[in-house]
This record gives C-alpha cells, sequence and structure tokens, in this order.
C-alpha cells in the first residue's frame, strides 16, 4: 500500500536535513537582512527570521530541499552512478540542475524573487559563501542554491509586505486629509 505523507512530516524532514548540513534559520535571516535592510532602516533580525520561516511552509521548497541535499549527501558518499557522480561531487559550474531545482521555489514571490535569487547566485554572502568554500569531502552543490532560493524568497516576501503596509498608510492618510478638509 502506498503510504501517504503528511506534510508535517516533510517540513520536520526538510528542517532537520537543513540543521544536519549546518544551516541556521537565523543564518538565512541574516541574508535576508543583508538584502532587505537598505530598503527599510526599521527592518529588524526577527522579522528577517519569521520571514524565512514562512516561505519554510511551503510544500515545493520543502521538497527542493529534500531532494538537492539527499544528492549532496549520496554525492558525499560517493553513492551516485557515473558521470552524475563526478559532476555533482566536483560542483561542475555549468551542471545547471542546482540552479534549476532552486529557482522553482522563488517564482511565487514574483520578479524580485528571481532577481534576488540571481544576485545571491552571483554575490555568494554569508552562510552561502560558507558552503560554497566548503573544506574537503563536503559537498554542498545544491544546498548553497537552496538557501539563495529560501533568502530569495523570504527577501520578496517582506518586499511585497513593506508595499503593502506603505499603501495601506497612505490609503489612512489621504482618508484623513478628506476628513479634515
Ligand atoms: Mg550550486
Amino acid at each position: 500500500m502506498k503510504r501517504r505523507v503528511h506534510s508535517q512530516e516533510i517540513k520536520d524532514a526538510a528542517l532537520a536535513k537543513l540543521a544536519e548540513r549546518g544551516v541556521t534559520i537565523r543564518d538565512i535571516a541574516q541574508i535576508v537582512y543583508e538584502m532587505q535592510s537598505p530598503y527599510n532602516e526599521d527592518l529588524q533580525l526577527n522579522e528577517c527570521e519569521e520571514s524565512v520561516r514562512s516561505v519554510l511552509l511551503k510544500r515545493e521548497l520543502l521538497h527542493a530541499l529534500l531532494v538537492g541535499i539527499e544528492l549532496d549527501v549520496l554525492a558525499e558518499k560517493g553513492l551516485l552512478s557515473e558521470p552524475l557522480q563526478s559532476i555533482v561531487a566536483s560542483d561542475e559550474s555549468l551542471f545547471g540542475c542546482d540552479e534549476t531545482l532552486a529557482l522553482g521555489s522563488v517564482l511565487g514571490y514574483g520578479s524580485i524573487g528571481v532577481t534576488t535569487f540571481g544576485y545571491l547566485d552571483k554575490n555568494k554572502i554569508g552562510i552561502i559563501k560558507k558552503l560554497d568554500t566548503k573544506s574537503g569531502k563536503q559537498v554542498h552543490t545544491f544546498l548553497d542554491d537552496l538557501v539563495a532560493s529560501i533568502a530569495a524568497s523570504a527577501s520578496s516576501r517582506l518586499a511585497h509586505h513593506y508595499r503593502d503596509a506603505e499603501e495601506r498608510a497612505n490609503d489612512r492618510q489621504e482618508d484623513a486629509d478628506e476628513h479634515a478638509s
């Protein structure tokens, strides 16, 4: 009989894998803070953390995390078949499937999600840089892109929320001005 997997189990597994691979919510929130604080001087790190937690509820992103981290771990153990084993283990720059897998989950956050992901892919910052400059036998071919995708999604989510809040404040001001006149 097929086993139906509950979404909570998927979420728990994906978050556990992230932690096992040395990535914390705080690490990703710090990237979000760096991306968004130039546009919002009141931004707090805990808002960034909250945004990261929120995007980590998306089923497709959790699935991408499970797939990508699994492939990294199998490559680390030398368990993939050739030529994929060598391609993933060497983080071949024209492989492309790592970025493609990660890109899918930013698409729900508008074009700003895509451009932020592209920026993070080029300018690896924070934990992404750390993952990219891994030591020894560690393989993070998929994980660096997946972290960039989570950070890009959480940044875009904040940007859209701030714009909505700004508009609501403007609308309230206009209403107040109308009443006063
Ligand atoms: Mg990669």
